[in-house]
């Protein structure tokens, strides 16, 4: 269970990756933590590609970083759109979703633009009856 100083930490980890994302096509520059339950917090980055389907999100990336570590569940991921001007385009994509699912993860923290509001949800608001 993520305390609230947890949360506003991670948040700033996932902020300061996010510069770091390869988005020339979109300039929608995304951050994510996958924090697994040995407390491992790894970084992922959207990376995009000229053949637009060919990108992956930073939440994707992160699992997948995660997970060529060694890890087989992810206990939350943190993301953050700096770029998002409103916090509602800011939520995980469907595929960033089933992929959370396939690591049981148990909470998605949200935030957008400057990071002022950031929203927890557990995993199961995000994407209840889903396939497994
Ligand atoms: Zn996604």
């Amino acid at each position: 269970m993520m305390m609230p100083s947890d949360v506003t930490r991670l948040v700033g980890v996932a902020r300061e990756a996010a510069p770091r994302a390869y988005s020339p096509y979109s300039e929608f520059r995304v951050g994510a933590v996958a924090i697994t339950p040995d407390g491992d917090e790894v970084t992922g980055v959207n990376v995009e590609n000229a053949a637009y389907p060919s990108s992956t999100c930073a939440e994707a990336t992160a699992i997948a970083t995660a997970v060529a570590a060694g890890a087989r569940k992810i206990d939350t991921v943190v993301v953050a759109c700096i770029d998002a001007v409103d916090i509602s385009g800011a939520y995980p994509c469907g595929r960033c979703r089933q992929i959370m699912a396939e690591f049981d993860v148990d909470s998605v923290v949200v935030t957008a633009g400057d990071g002022s509001e950031v929203r927890t949800h557990t995993f199961d608001e995000l994407l209840p009856y889903r396939f497994g």
